[in-house]
């Protein structure tokens, strides 16, 4: 399938200092969902293979309150740090993607059953109605057509995220697995996340043998 791209209109690109160093903010907004995104750039992406990409979805709570009950924050730190080291790479911000598409006053409903009630972050949802992902990887597949990259190397442990982006015309060379330190406080969401969606996470297994939240592998 190959979508619209983004309408110039809809673009807007400058600089952006931040306390890891000088990025191309690439402000964008999607002409499907309406959503306004921002991909952080480093470096050339025109033509460029295997470029070091994360598509990262908002977590309000995660990512900017540093809430521990999810693993998002620490996330986007590590793959911002890969794309410093690494010199170069693209962090794709997308927008509307609270609780994997159901919106933040969803999401909060869900924490209060996983609480009071012992609930997934997979049963949470279903038991109000809710999809368990109705995320739109669309605008992620649309600003990279946009920025010229022909093929990224996905920072990711979730592979259906592989599968929708390439369905909408990415081509996704590897995966580099993202590893973030399980702890008592996300382990049960990491757990569901692996048992439940399918996100390949082998480092929980040693955290599960030595009967505490381990590290990365
Ligand atoms: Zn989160």
């Amino acid at each position: 399938m190959r979508d619209d791209g983004i309408a110039a209109a809809d673009v807007a690109e400058a600089d952006l200092v931040t306390r890891r160093g000088t990025f191309r903010s690439v402000a964008f907004r999607d002409p499907s969902d309406g959503n306004e995104h921002l991909a952080l750039v480093l470096g050339e992406t025109r033509g460029r293979e295997n470029l070091l990409v994360r598509v990262h979805s908002e977590c309000v709570t995660g990512d900017i309150f540093g809430a521990m009950r999810c693993e998002c924050g620490d996330q986007l730190d590590a793959a911002l740090e890969a794309i410093v080291r690494r010199g170069n790479g693209v962090l794709v911000y997308l927008r509307g993607h609270e609780g994997r598409g159901i919106g933040l006053v969803a999401k909060v409903r869900t924490h209060l059953l996983q609480d009071e009630h012992g609930l997934d972050t997979v049963d949470s949802a279903t038991a109000l109605g809710y999809p368990v992902d109705e995320r739109d990887f669309g605008p992620a597949a649309r600003v990279l057509a946009y920025l010229g990259v022909r093929s990224v190397r996905l920072m990711s442990n979730n592979l259906d995220k592989i599968r929708a982006l390439e369905a909408h015309g990415i081509v996704v060379a590897s995966r580099v697995p993202l590893l973030v330190q399980a702890t008592d406080h996300n382990i049960q969401y990491l757990t569901a996340k692996r048992d439940r969606l399918g996100h390949d996470l082998p480092h929980l297994d040693a955290a599960a043998r030595t009967g505490s939240a381990g590290g990365p592998a």
